[in-house]
């Protein structure tokens, strides 16, 4: 059998420094790497013909050169070289850069293939720095060659390699993961096939089997976990009943708003949840802006009514002090006392408080991560609520329950999915939907800009401050790397600060700072006291400033889409009319669609299913933002069916053997613990 974890150091054609490239991809061993699953596929097998040539397009061409190569030095360092081929339908120029052996390669009256981008230039067709091999060979050309995603210092030809070497040393060797009948009923390939034609396809028919198969697999394991959680849930013992003495009323007389519908309807669902002996498992879905922070309160005011604490976890230190404030303003003549845990407080405070938490003084913690330490217990805890559910795993989630004994659950999400995919992918959770914001909500203008755009959108920003308002500039996350992030974020600030704004106040704000400076900062902000603040995403979750008006978002093309929605619902929080620009870089099509899409629409779920089909499988804006489990394969949007099927069947085997004893599911049992294991987040 082979070893799965061998270190990829070990792997031929893997040096030391390929190591770091390919630890920075998430690749460390042998199965990393052979899971390393191609993003697009480039069909070099299908000759065209010159005249069908698209601009745009990376095509395979069949020609012959005519003429000699003309070498052009257009400076020091910088030669180009031109070769004129031709087909029987037409003429085509390749060009290259800096390649002088190039001169000799190619002779008169030689058929050769070339592959790479066309272009159409002043009525003439190009293309620019092609592979190219003579007409009958197969090396570069004549078959289907995987394009990996994102493999940032690795160039397409290395990674290529690297996994070749990687098959080879699987190759045959691999131990089927999905019970033998299994494959048989549903016609699937078995493992080993499936590996090697996703990375080195012979024909896109043996492609789409090989990604039927994966995409079997990663789907049933995870709709298998999910249901094994679900039945862990119900196996549990009673949950805790929450008195209707405690009337979710009391807090709502006393709003400065009126409810909307949709959030009268949510708290309905949760108090009759509350009040029964059954756990609550539920989700709450809402867009941003669209009023959870309130109904969270309100379950927390009932669960301590009833007897009980509550808490609310959220994922930045920002957020939790927000939080505070405003339970403390809506609760502060209800007689209940909330507090916060952040990383941040100071080691007297922090004791302070876990003292007065464990012996029930405190009614509501509020708080980030920190709440998940050992040390934080509670006297008795019987409401749990996470906000921004996307950033906490399953397991989070239950540490913090563990805390308590069986208390209630109620997990947010701003992230609008489909129902019906929700209803697959949240199996293990009761669903409510706020599918209605607060009214006199004024659509955020949203406009997708270009460089040169860059003067109109500062002055546009003075304007709007000049009459009192504030501004967010976001800057993009750069290869997830904080000190980078901090270092771009402290430039484009400087910039922003002794030049283009330097008659206003502005400020910056990162992940790299103390959560009491970003604090500090943000107070500052909210006070007025700052015209404009730039920051990383740390701002992208639940901050709420009505005055500020405006967003500006950097780089938007590197953004996904429900990624730029949530950080646009940091606007349009107030009376003002509101506006997002959008300021993007690059050309393709795919960009251009997104942007379009965000700014013809300020619907949440309109958003998300457009994410879910522009983004194609395994690419860069992970699904993360959606908080749906990670897929190295699968891809919501194309493989719904898939998905149903697949959750059809996995229902049917835990009916059966819930615990997936029988010796036929001995390979499923495995594959379910893996996903437990590997923080998967399910
Ligand atoms: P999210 O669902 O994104 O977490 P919040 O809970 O932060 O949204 O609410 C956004 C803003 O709307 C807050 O300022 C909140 O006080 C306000 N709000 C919530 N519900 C209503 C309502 N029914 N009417 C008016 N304003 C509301
Ligand atoms: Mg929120």
């Amino acid at each position: 059998m082979v070893n799965l974890d061998k270190e990829v150091q070990y792997i031929k054609g893997v040096g030391p420094n390929r190591v770091t490239l390919l630890n920075k991809l998430g690749i460390y061993n042998l199965k990393d790497l052979i899971t390393y699953f191609p993003r697009v596929y480039e069909d070099r097998g299908k000759v065209k013909k010159i005249n069908e040539l698209i601009d745009g397009e990376e095509a395979l061409i069949c020609a012959f050169p005519i003429g000699r190569m003309n070498e052009v030095h257009i400076r020091k360092n910088l030669a180009l070289y031109k070769l004129v081929v031709r087909d029987e339908t037409g003429t085509c120029f390749i060009t290259w850069y800096n390649q002088p052996y190039l001169k000799k390669q190619f002779q008169q009256g030689t058929k050769y293939k070339f592959y790479g981008k066309v272009n159409f230039k002043y009525g003439k067709i190009e293309m620019q720095s092609p592979v190219y091999e003579l007409e009958d060979s197969q090396k570069n050309t004549g078959k289907i060659i995987p394009i990996y995603p994102l493999t940032y210092k690795l160039s397409q030809n290395t990674i290529r390699k690297i996994i070749e070497n990687g098959l080879v040393e699987v190759e045959g060797k691999l131990e089927e993961t999905l019970p033998q009948y299994m494959l048989e009923k549903y016609h699937l390939y078995d493992l080993n096939t499936a590996i090697k034609q996703i990375h080195f396809p012979e024909n896109f028919e043996k492609f789409n089997l090989a990604r039927k198969r994966l995409v079997f697999e990663e789907l049933l394991s995870m709709q298998l976990a999910l249901l094994s959680l679900k039945n862990k849930y119900e196996i549990k013992a009673e949950g805790i009943t929450f008195s209707k003495e405690a009337k979710m009323s009391d807090v709502i007389d006393v709003l400065p708003f009126k409810l909307t519908r949709a959030q009268l309807r949510v708290l309905e669902e949760i108090d009759k949840d509350m009040e029964s002996m059954k756990p609550m498992n539920r989700l709450l879905q809402g867009d941003v802006g669209s009023g959870k922070t309130v109904v969270a309160l309100i379950a927390a005011y009932k669960a301590v009514k009833s007897g009980y604490q509550a808490t609310i976890m959220v994922p930045t230190a920002i957020l939790a002090t927000q939080h505070l404030e405003s339970f403390r303003e809506i609760l502060k003549n209800l007689g209940i006392r909330c507090e916060l845990l952040i990383s941040g407080i100071s080691k007297k405070k922090k004791e302070d408080i876990l003292q007065q938490l464990a012996n029930g003084e405190i009614d509501i913690l509020i708080g980030t991560h920190a709440i998940l330490e050992e040390n934080v217990i509670f006297k008795n805890l019987g409401l749990v609520v996470t906000d921004e559910q996307h950033r906490f795993g399953v397991r989070q989630r239950s540490i913090v329950t563990e805390k308590g004994k069986n208390p209630d659950v109620l997990v947010m999400t701003a992230t609008p999915i489909p129902r019906t995919l929700a209803l697959i992918l949240y199996g293990d959770l009761d669903i409510s939907i706020i599918d209605e914001l607060p009214p006199n909500r004024k659509k955020i203008e949203t406009y997708a800009v270009t460089k040169q755009m860059e003067e109109r959108v500062n002055a546009f920003v003075a304007k709007n401050i000049n009459e009192g308002r504030q501004c967010y500039i976001v800057c993009p996350l750069v290869e997830e790397n904080e000190e980078i992030n901090a270092k771009s974020v402290t430039e484009l600030s400087e910039f922003y600060k002794h030049q283009i704004f330097k008659n206003y106040r502005v400020e910056y704000l990162h992940g790299k700072m103390r959560p009491r400076e970003k604090d500090a900062i943000m107070e500052e902000f909210k006070n007025g006291n700052i015209d404009i603040l730039i920051s990383t995403t740390v701002i992208e979750v639940g901050v709420n400033v009505p005055n500020a008006n405006m967003m500006i978002i950097e780089n938007a093309e590197r953004f996904g889409l429900a990624q730029l929605h949530q950080l646009r619902g940091r606007v349009g929080r107030g009376e003002y009319q509101s506006y997002c620009i959008l300021k993007y870089q690059g050309n393709s099509e795919v960009i251009r669609e997104r942007m379009k899409v965000i700014s013809s629409t300020n619907d949440g779920f309109v958003i998300s299913e457009k994410d879910l089909e522009l983004r194609g499988t395994g690419e860069f804006f992970g699904t993360r933002q959606h908080g749906l489990p990670e897929f190295k394969i699968a891809n919501l949007f194309e493989d719904v069916e898939m998905l149903k099927q697949v959750q059809e069947i996995a229902i049917e085997i835990i009916n059966q053997d819930p615990l997936l004893e029988q010796k036929e599911h001995q390979t499923l049992r495995k594959l379910v613990d893996e996903k437990f294991k590997n923080r998967i987040e399910i």
